[in-house]
């Protein structure tokens, strides 16, 4: 018998049911928490005697940010250079020094990266290190002061368990499965422009990119023929042929991806080509959740349709897995839009177009839950690699004002000390 376990599904459900997200709620509890204070004052008081003997006092303050020191930043190969120069701009902005691990399989960038980037970069706090699964395993026996890791969740989760060794802080970019909702009041051509450009960018090799679409039956058959027409507008007749389409990285992913082919029933697409590492702009449909290609992350120009009867079975669906680093909702209905946005949880959201939120510097750009741990881009990737440091400093004079908070304390003493406190505005606890 597990003594939690009750406790923590109850408060999952009230999680789940929503009732902790309306603002009246929770000012509702924070008043709460404030009656608290106040009617069990003199109970506290006894207990914190009886326990602590303690009273404190907050000042003013101010938070100083500082670099953590050593910084190391483990980048992927899908965009092997914006991957490892945006984090780098952060950690060098706040002050850290930096090792730098760019991804073995985007290997000629990682030539170009240890070669040159070098030259630009004072080398006594910058290095750029090589190596694989291997290199990079023996690399996190180190101690770091911080680590970000840009990966897959499987490779995330062996860089946080090494972090942990030495306590080392993470930001951990992670992928996985990005649904894409569309509602049936919607103009099919345009969401199909939006979504065949975000899925087939790369070569679908984008950890943002909508990885499956949920909409309904007859949606689904309005939006067969718009992709279509699409993607040959996008790609023409024999998007082999055409500059615009990108190729798998390697062989490896390749035969993953042709595998994945053969999930559900082709509607467009489904050619390859492995001596050029080809695959079509493809349309699965029929597909089954159990089937591969809904169970891992796609990473590829393949986008299966999965079929819903309401938004209300979509939101079932996104939030029966995990939760994901992107979200996308198409409909004319601002109110679907909101709908999925609110009962949902993702990294990011994007309400009728694809990854367009994480282009915006003001905006920041991680994961929650197994999509990852952390933010960054323009200001967050400055916050992030800085220590927010709580600091008070006083003046070594005025020790008479002092003399109120230090002990033999008397209920007069404190009544004063209460009233400093008012009128200078802190929001001071006594515990
Ligand atoms: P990966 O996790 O295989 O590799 C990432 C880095 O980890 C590489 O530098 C690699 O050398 C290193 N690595 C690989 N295996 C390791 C091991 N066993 N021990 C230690 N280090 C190891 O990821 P990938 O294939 O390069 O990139 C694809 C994944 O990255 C996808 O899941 C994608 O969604 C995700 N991704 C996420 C973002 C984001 O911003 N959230 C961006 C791009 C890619």
């Amino acid at each position: 018998m597990d003594p939690f376990e009750d406790t923590l599904r109850r408060l999952r459900e009230t999680f789940h049911a929503g009732r902790t997200r309306p603002a009246e709620f929770r000012a509702a509890q924070l008043r709460g928490l404030g009656r608290f204070l106040q009617e069990n004052k003199q109970l506290l008081h006894d207990s914190l005697a009886q326990d602590l003997h303690k009273a404190t006092q907050l000042d003013s303050a101010f938070i100083r940010k500082e670099p953590f020191g050593l910084v190391l930043i483990i980048a992927p190969w899908n965009y092997p250079l914006n991957l490892t120069l945006v984090p780098l701009v952060g950690a060098l902005a706040a002050g850290n020094c930096v090792v730098l691990k760019p991804s073995e399989i985007s290997k000629n960038v990682e030539k170009v990266l240890a070669e040159a980037l070098p030259r630009y970069v004072d080398q006594s706090c910058f290095a750029v290190v090589l190596g694989g699964p291997q290199e990079t395993g023996q690399l996190l026996e180190h101690r770091f002061d911080y680590i970000f890791f840009t990966g897959s969740p499987r490779v995330g989760k062996i860089v946080m368990t090494a972090a942990a060794k030495h306590l080392t802080p993470v930001t951990l970019e992670l992928g996985g499965k990005n649904p894409c909702y569309v509602d049936d009041n919607c103009d099919p051509q345009t969401v199909a422009n939006r979504v065949a450009w975000f899925r087939y960018f790369n070569a679908g090799q984008t950890c943002v990119a909508p990885d499956y679409v949920l909409c309904s039956p007859e949606m689904q058959e309005r939006l067969l023929p718009a992709l279509q027409s699409t993607i040959t507008r996008f790609y023409g007749d024999d998007p082999q042929s055409s500059p615009n389409l990108g190729r798998i990285i390697n062989q490896k992913q390749f035969q993953r991806l042709q595998a994945l082919l053969g999930c559900g029933r082709v509607a467009i697409g489904g050619q390859s080509d492995e001596s050029d590492r080809y695959i079509a702009p493809t349309v699965l449909v029929d597909v089954q959740e159990t089937e591969p290609v809904m169970q891992e992350e796609i990473f590829g120009p393949i986008l299966p349709i999965v079929n819903v009867r309401s938004v209300d079975e979509a939101i079932e669906f996104i939030n029966r897995r995990e939760k994901p680093l992107a979200l996308y909702a198409f409909s004319n209905s601002s109110q679907v839009v909101k709908r999925v946005l609110t009962q949902t949880s993702s990294g990011g959201f994007c309400g009728n177009d694809g990854f367009m939120h994480m282009t915006l510097a003001s905006l920041p750009f991680g994961g929650v839950g197994a999509s990852g741990m952390g933010r960054y881009h323009g200001k967050f990737s400055f916050d992030t690699f800085c220590h927010h440091r709580a600091c008070l400093l006083r003046s070594p004079g005025m020790e008479k004002l002092n003399a109120l908070r230090y002990p033999p304390q008397s209920p007069r003493r404190l009544r004063v000390l209460l009233v400093a406190m008012e009128t200078r505005g802190c929001s001071c606890t006594l515990l």
